[in-house]
């Protein structure tokens, strides 16, 4: 059986008094959640989180990390860097990652292996655009998404990393996907890495993300290749995120 795991994604937003506010009220409601739960918070945030979150429930994760190990790279945050503030995750690819600062399939590849190397569990966002569903490349875009990470990274790191699913669609947009079109992918996505490893795909945690709510969650949730969700908007708000956190 897949353990769920919920995951906060704060984005750009509060200030570290609002961060420490929203995270104590977070871990402060976790002992009624079956799920794993972490918070994938600013980086200036993270050195403070860490300290008051050391004795919760509550898991910290940082929203990139750099595809290099260290050096002249102005800017960037290491792995080495995001483990000594504790963090247990850090998401590579994200859709706003991708559109915004033109995070390649390469370079999510290489912030995979960075993870990886620190003992920072990637968790590996996909999906595709509105236009690629319409012209039915989703699947293809999985693939490709997919494929780049599995071809420098191998398929046996799977087993330490996480797969977002989060159709860009369904972003900070209010409509999230059915049910059943978020199964559709889910099971795609297991099924590709079934034909490489079944057991890797077996164990791999798939959450969903894009429009995530609290009256949405538990029908998502349901699913059976649907193993917790990425939160952002309702991530911001700590009853909400921990109404989503105990629909699992
Ligand atoms: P959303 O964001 O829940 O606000 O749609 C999800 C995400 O971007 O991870």
């Amino acid at each position: 059986m897949r353990k769920s795991l919920v995951v906060g994604n704060w984005k750009m937003n509060g200030t570290l008094a609002s961060a420490e506010a929203l995270a104590l009220g977070v871990a402060a409601g976790l002992s009624s959640s079956s799920a794993d739960v972490a918070v994938c918070a600013p980086y200036v945030f993270l050195p403070r989180l860490h300290e008051i979150l050391k004795d919760t429930k509550l898991a910290l994760g940082a929203q990139n990390i750099a595809d290099k190990e260290s050096g002249a790279f102005t800017g960037e945050i290491s792995a080495t860097m995001l483990s000594e503030m504790g963090c247990k995750y850090a998401l590579v690819g994200h859709s706003e990652r991708r559109t915004y600062y033109g995070d390649s399939n390469a370079s999510v590849a290489a912030r995979f292996c960075q993870a990886q190397s620190k003992g920072i569990v990637p968790i590996l966002c996909i999906g595709e655009t509105l236009e690629q569903r319409e012209q039915d490349q989703t699947f293809a875009v999985i693939d490709e998404q997919l494929q780049a990470v599995i071809d420098l990274a191998g398929i046996a790191a799977f087993a330490g990393a996480v797969i977002a699913y989060e159709p860009v669609w369904a972003i900070g947009t209010g409509r999230t996907a059915t049910d059943d079109q978020a199964q559709e992918v889910h099971y795609y996505i297991r099924q590709y890495l079934a034909s490489k490893d079944q057991s890797i795909a077996d164990n791999m945690q798939i959450l969903y993300g894009g429009s995530a709510k609290p009256d949405n969650a538990k029908g998502l949730f349901a699913m059976p290749d649907i193993d917790g969700g990425l939160i952002g908007g309702a991530s911001l708000d700590a009853d909400s995120f921990l109404q989503i956190c105990r629909s699992v």
